[in-house]
């Protein structure tokens, strides 16, 4: 059903406990947490709980959700101190523009300077 945790998906995984990852943010629908592999000084994802497989599609099915995942992103920027000089969410979508986990998220990058356009 849309929305279920999918047993094979790395972020389902990681909202149930069974993968560590280090959390900034949590609330009843979203979670925050470090990136991997960072590419800026803060690199930290935000993920609704529930499983959607892009932005774009939880948007569709969970509005208030993706909501509160666009209002976490901005939270955290504050909670890192990267508001004040900038800072960027991006939603990578399909494998094309580089999506490689394919459970919603909403990367917040900042702490240096971030060329526009991206490559
Ligand atoms: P995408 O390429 O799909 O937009 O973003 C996926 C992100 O997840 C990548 O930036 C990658 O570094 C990160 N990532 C992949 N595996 C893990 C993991 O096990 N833990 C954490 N914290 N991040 C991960
Ligand atoms: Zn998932």
């Amino acid at each position: 059903m849309a929305g279920e945790p999918q047993a094979d998906c790395l972020f389902c995984k990681i909202v149930k406990g069974e993968i560590p990852a280090t959390v900034v943010r949590e609330t009843a629908t979203t979670l925050a947490f470090r990136d991997i592999s960072p590419k800026a000084p803060t690199h930290v994802l935000v993920i609704p709980k529930a499983h959607y497989r892009d932005a774009a599609s939880l948007a569709t099915a969970e509005p208030t959700i993706a909501g509160d995942v666009l209002r976490e992103a901005g939270e955290v920027a504050a909670q890192e101190g990267v508001d004040g000089s900038g800072y960027r969410i991006v939603l990578n979508t399909g494998e094309g523009a580089g999506q490689t986990v394919f459970h919603a998220h909403a990367h917040v990058l900042g702490g240096r300077g971030l060329e526009w356009p991206p490559g």
